[in-house]
């Protein structure tokens, strides 16, 4: 009998990154533009020092920082390679075939993968007109075989997001056997004072857990880190599909030294959301429809035209994402990178 790989894995659906072209502006995946500080670097070359050595099998040194950081005790804690792995962890810790996930469309695009990789069923909610989670359509969607529901906050791409009420009442009404997974990939950089922090709300609920990262405002997405917060059942399981060893020495470090430069960090974030104002206004005033964003991006719903207008931007040397027939993701990064992106961006024929 011939081999075979599994037959569904078929029609997964690609993760497709921005291009990489020499010498362009790089606003395609939301990352700062900044590099890491001497006090991460440093922490990277004494962790690179012991490199014949596995990391700390049970993340034990970042698992006590994070902890101690984010005041979530350790037993509701995972640790794991970007918030993408603890997405997928979260999955194969809840959902087995058949069963099914729930998420607004469009969101995030590993969500249908790290489902379909364990058989079970994404149920795409699509967004409201004005682009925003909506929760009523995400309730009425939620079945006996709904063992997840995503809820990117603020979303990717569109960069809305959900007030503290809406949410608190979003889960409320979502029944018991449901875990509903909070992704605040790009909660430092919200503005709003009425959006909600996930690890306060997730205090005093069993039905929530909630994912966070430090490739975005901790600048280290090459690095691979993140953590989850969860009830301790979910925590546990989280931690036990992981693979053995998987978050190196080297992110381990890295994160412990990043959240001891967490004020230094995040003092970058507040620029970068005043140049999110900037440009989406200037876009406005260009004519785009512009959703208010809270996340360190833009999100321009083009249609038809997202095509061409990312085949303009590449010749400007201006590398954004592009959702073919939907719209285009910017990211917003320095002043000097903004403008050539709002530069190229005006010279665009609609
Ligand atoms: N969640 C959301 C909403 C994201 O946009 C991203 C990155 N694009 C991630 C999670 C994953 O980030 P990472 O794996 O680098 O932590």
């Amino acid at each position: 009998m011939a081999l075979t790989v599994r037959a569904d894995l078929a029609n997964l659906p690609d993760y497709i990154p921005g291009r990489k072209i020499p010498g362009a502006i790089v606003l395609s995946s939301n990352e700062v533009s900044t590099p890491a500080p001497p006090s991460v670097l440093a922490a990277i070359t004494e962790a690179a020092a012991e490199i014949n050595r596995y990391p700390q099998m049970a993340n034990d040194d970042l698992m006590a920082r994070t902890s101690r950081y984010t005041g979530v005790p350790e037993e509701r804690l995972a640790i794991g390679c970007g918030s993408v792995s603890l997405c997928q962890q979260l999955i194969q810790a809840m959902c087995t075939e058949g069963q099914e996930v729930v998420f607004a469309w469009r969101s995030f695009e590993a969500y249908p993968i790290v489902t379909q990789v364990v058989g079970a069923r994404s149920v795409k909610v699509p967004l409201t007109s004005d682009y925003r989670h909506d929760l009523d359509a995400m309730l009425a969607a939620i079945t006996d075989r709904t063992r997840v529901v995503f809820v990117a906050n603020p979303n990717n791409p569109t960069g809305t997001a959900l007030h503290t009420g809406e949410l608190e009442r979003f889960l409320d009404a979502v029944p018991d056997h449901v875990l509903v997974v909070l992704d605040e990939a790009y909660r430092e950089f919200v503005t709003d004072p009425d959006l909600p922090d996930g690890l306060a709300l997730a205090e005093g609920r069993e039905n929530l857990a909630v994912v966070r990262t430090f490739s975005k405002a901790y600048g280290l997405a090459g690095i691979r880190v993140g953590y989850a917060a969860a009830p301790p059942a979910v925590a546990a399981a989280v931690r036990k599909v992981a693979i053995p060893f998987s978050v190196s020495r080297i992110a381990q470090a890295a994160a412990v030294a990043a959240m001891d430069a967490a004020e230094e960090l995040l003092a970058r974030c507040a620029p970068v959301a005043r140049e999110r104002e900037r440009v989406r206004d200037e876009l406005l005033a260009m004519g785009y429809e512009v959703p208010a964003s809270q996340a360190n991006f833009v999100w321009l719903p083009l249609g038809d035209r997202t095509a061409a207008f990312n085949d303009h931007l590449l010749a400007h040397k201006v590398v954004i994402r592009a959702f073919a027939g939907e719209g285009a993701r910017v990211t917003v990064a320095q002043p000097d990178e903004n403008d050539a992106f709002l530069a190229a961006a005006r010279t665009f024929e609609r």
